[in-house]
């Protein structure tokens, strides 16, 4: 249930193992990839390397199809992070891609649909069947509402996205919900497209956050980030919190690029907008945990972001659904039979959601109008985790793992370890 990113995803791994894969999706997805029930595609997202990676992994070559398409690949200085408008030291292994979501989730469409036992029917998922103490099927209804049919299936999947209803499926049903948890936001998102020429030279994409010299707040330079994409344009997105959350005025845009870091001035200032500015509202993160639910049937798993849904700036959430497939994969080769409660399955991936959660609201929380919930050691964590990132601006060691703990290329626990926190101290004491 659910034909996009996750979807897909779940989708190619379950390939390999099942004879037939049915995508249910509604969703009418044009040649520009947009459709019109995930908003946020219209907004920049990034790919973290994790997320190439295994993007790469499960659909051999699609980079080199992406860059032939018109993506460009940053790599080393092409990738500049700033932290309080400090440009951080370059990374030699930083490699990341340029594109728009829609352009990216086209090619992995193009790639899954090709698979011989892979089909899509554009059905509704209304609720799911059970058989005993399995789920046996799906309920569905075409988009108009004018027909209703069950399709069989020995293992379902949801990746209806952050809204789905399958928590209200499964209490219907007599069966536990998930535990939910949720970190209330109220983030602003709005991107805009520009022409681009040479006016950067290789860069492909700058990001610019606020840290810990700032308190986390904008007030050195706005948090904003800018990607060299497809078709010779420049993806640039504006993020702000609560009142500061960002507008569709294109003027009040590019005047707010111009209170950013330097490469976010210099498109503002050169190179002509193109269509309008796209804003989203993202309310709150959440999560949704079914490893310890004692009520629940076999046959039903969760991906994406109907499993979690983290803060968008840390640009996680086409990461996470990847990572999840790499557990479904894990899963479906440990098991003997679908039918029953896919723990394991739920045991890996909410670890993986665990880490990225970790990563985003520990800076959620610095945020002043954030209220928790806070973790257990929460201050002790917070201030080590500031020393680190204050670290991370001036020495590359740091900045190294650093990098890769928010490309979730580590778990954040080596930003724990010791020969960090020891070349932490030794940094900032000569600072
Ligand atoms: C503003 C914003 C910016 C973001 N930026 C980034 C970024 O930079 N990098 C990053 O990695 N991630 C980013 N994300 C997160 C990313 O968009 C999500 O993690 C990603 O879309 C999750 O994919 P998904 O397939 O789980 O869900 P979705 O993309 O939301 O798709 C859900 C699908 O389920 C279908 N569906 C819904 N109900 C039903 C039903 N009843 N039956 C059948 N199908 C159904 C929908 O039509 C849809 O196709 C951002 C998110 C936001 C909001």
């Amino acid at each position: 249930m659910g034909g996009s990113y996750a979807g897909l995803f779940a989708a190619r791994v379950l390939s390999d193992y099942a004879e037939e894969v049915v995508i249910l999706e509604p969703d009418v997805i044009g040649a520009d990839g947009i459709g019109s029930r995930v908003p946020q595609r219209h907004q920049l997202h990034a790919l973290l390397a994790m997320g190439l990676v295994q993007l790469e992994a499960w659909f051999p070559s699609i980079t080199q199809e992406l860059v032939d398409g018109g993506a460009p690949l940053g790599e080393g200085d092409d990738v500049q992070f700033y932290l309080d408008g400090r440009l951080k030291a370059p990374l030699d292994g930083a490699r990341m891609l340029g594109a728009t979501r829609p352009f990216l989730e086209n090619h992995l469409r193009r790639r899954v649909m090709s698979l011989p036992n892979v089909r899509l029917l554009r059905l509704l998922g209304r609720g799911l069947v059970f058989e005993g103490d399995r789920v046996a099927g799906v309920a569905t209804e075409a988009p108009d509402g004018s027909s209703r049919e069950v399709i069989d299936a020995e293992l379902v999947i949801d990746a209806m996205g952050r809204s789905s209803r399958l928590a209200a499926w499964l209490s219907g049903h007599g069966w536990d919900s998930p535990v939910t948890e949720r970190m209330d936001l109220d983030l602003g998102y709005a991107t805009a497209a520009f022409e681009r020429g040479g006016e950067l030279g290789s860069t492909v994409i700058a990001h610019s956050s606020p840290g810990p010299a700032s308190g986390y707040l904008p007030t050195l330079t706005e948090a904003g980030a800018l990607a060299a994409v497809e078709g010779d344009r420049w993806s640039a997105v504006l993020a702000g919190y609560a009142r500061d959350r960002p507008g569709s005025d294109a003027d009040a845009f590019l005047a707010r690029m111009r209170q950013c870091v330097a490469p976010l001035r210099e498109v503002a200032d050169n190179c002509a907008m193109i269509g309008d500015v796209a804003t989203f509202h993202f309310a709150a993160g959440q999560r949704r945990s079914f490893s310890r639910l004692r009520r629940f049937p076999g046959g039903l798993i969760v991906v994406g972001d109907a499993l979690c849904s983290v803060n968008p700036v840390y640009g996680q959430g086409l990461t996470l659904a990847a990572l999840e497939a790499n557990c479904l994969a894990a899963y479906l080769r440990s098991t003997t039979s679908w039918r029953n409660p896919a723990v394991g399955y739920f045991r890996r991936a909410e670890a993986v959601v665990e880490a990225a959660w970790q990563i985003s609201s520990l800076a959620d929380l610095a945020q002043p109008h954030v209220t928790g919930p806070y973790p257990p050691g929460y201050r002790l964590t917070r201030w080590m985790a500031d020393m680190v990132t204050t670290a991370s601006v001036i020495d590359p060691g740091v900045n190294s793992v650093y990098m890769d703990v928010v490309n979730l290329l580590k778990h954040p626990q080596a930003l724990r370890s010791p020969k960090v926190i020891a070349r932490t101290v030794r940094v900032l004491l000569a600072s």
